[in-house]
């Protein structure tokens, strides 16, 4: 009965979501993994211990750096990416900064790309040159305006597509292409897209970070985040980021949550884009509407590249009404059932208004610049029917 070529197949990604990393016969036929609640191991003996510290012997020591639910997870979102070795930690900025405090030296460069998530952009432009790291901003939907910014001194270009808040897509292959003629690493915040509908390491990227707060988790009850890059670097940022640098940790509860969540990770974002595609063909034929952002719109800039480097468009819009900010705020008030919140990624449709929320840090110049518009608002799609999500929007586009 066996099928050569089923046999030889891959596993898909959902498959390796629920499955990878986890054999229940080695915990009793528990199906699902335990939460290892526990701060130390305890080692057979003084010599096991000594060995473990010194890397010859296998094991666990302490849960700063390592506990087997995160080995799960790690080893799963690894497998998800496409990429050698996985890391967790306490967050989405404790993984970027691990990163980037774990490779980065007084005295190297980064470029970053112009649009990011608000704390991300504080960090590389607030945090990080206090510490001696150069940090230079181009617009990488304009990849010549990288290339003008790379040296033999660049260690790392940063960026993230579809871009925080406004959707940008930015061409992960033709950045890697750039970055890697100067040995510059390339690091790619894949949040939006989540690993379900977008692979950067296919692409040539090196490290990849997540806001796991978010599709990851997907239901709005954690924060967490995760890397993804090849050994060498995985083990470097484990030993010296997360050891001694930040000690951003995951809690083991929060690793199982997230385990939870990646097994619906790639229906949830089936749905996402599916009811995102229904709103954004709704908002862009609106008269309120003044303008949309959503790449799976035919007339969105990149629409072309998303649709190349995406298996989906995911479930964030941009849009802006007319009437700018005063309406915006109006129509958040007048929403039933969207809420009102930060974050993203949840079961629950969620709204909010960068210019004075998530990127409010950014300062109306800078966002004027980096195309932040005051009036803009971003939208999460949820998991909520499609015809209630719409319905909500229209009735409050009709009272504002
Ligand atoms: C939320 C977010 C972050 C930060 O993640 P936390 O888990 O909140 O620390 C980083 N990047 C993007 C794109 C985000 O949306």
């Amino acid at each position: 009965m066996t099928n050569p070529v089923r046999r030889n197949r891959p596993q898909g990604l959902s498959t390796r979501a629920i499955h990878l990393g986890y054999d229940p016969a080695s915990e009793q036929g528990a199906l699902t993994p335990p939460i290892y609640m526990t701060s130390t191991f305890a080692f057979e003996t003084a010599e096991a211990g000594s060995e473990m510290f010194k890397g010859e012997r296998p094991g666990y020591i302490y849960g700063r750096t390592r506990n087997p639910t995160q080995t799960i997870l790690e080893e799963r979102m690894a497998s998800l990416e496409g990429g050698e070795a996985g890391m967790t930690t306490a967050s989405g900025m404790a993984a970027m900064s691990s990163v980037m405090m774990s490779l980065l030296s007084a005295g190297d460069e980064v470029v970053i790309d112009h649009t990011l998530y608000g704390n991300t952009f504080a960090y590389f432009t607030q945090a990080l040159p206090r510490f001696g790291i150069v940090v230079r901003i181009a617009d990488f939907m304009n990849p010549e305006t990288l290339t003008a910014q790379l040296s033999e001194k660049t260690r790392a270009v940063y960026f993230e597509t579809p871009a925080n808040p406004n959707l940008r897509v930015i061409d992960i292959a033709e950045i890697v292409r750039r970055a890697h003629k100067v040995n510059a690493l390339v690091v790619v915040d894949n949040t939006f897209a989540t690993p379900a509908l977008q692979r950067p390491l296919e692409y040539g990227a090196d490290v990849i970070v997540h806001s796991a707060t978010k599709y990851l988790g997907g239901h709005g009850d954690l924060l967490g985040g995760i890397l993804v890059g090849p050994k060498d670097i995985v083990t470097k940022v484990r030993q010296t980021g997360l050891r001694w640098i930040t000690g951003a940790t995951l809690s083991p509860f929060n690793c199982f949550l997230l385990l939870r969540g990646l097994k619906t990770l790639e229906i949830r974002m089936e749905r996402h884009s599916a009811s995102a595609q229904a709103m954004a063909e709704f908002l862009a034929k609106h008269p309120k509407v003044e303008s949309i952002s959503y790449p799976g719109l035919p007339d969105f800039p990149q629409h072309a590249l998303a649709k190349k480097q995406m298996s989906g468009f995911g479930g964030l819009i941009g849009f802006e009404l007319e009437g700018g900010v005063a309406r915006s705020m109006a129509l958040m008030n007048e929403l039933k059932l969207i809420t009102r919140a930060v974050s993203l990624g949840d079961a629950e449709t969620l709204i909010q208004h960068p210019a004075s929320m998530t990127h409010a840090i950014y300062g109306a110049e800078e966002r004027a610049k980096h195309g932040i518009g005051d009036g803009l608002l971003r939208l999460s799609i949820g998991l909520e029917n499609t015809d209630d999500i719409l319905y909500d929007m229209e009735q409050a586009l009709n009272a504002v």
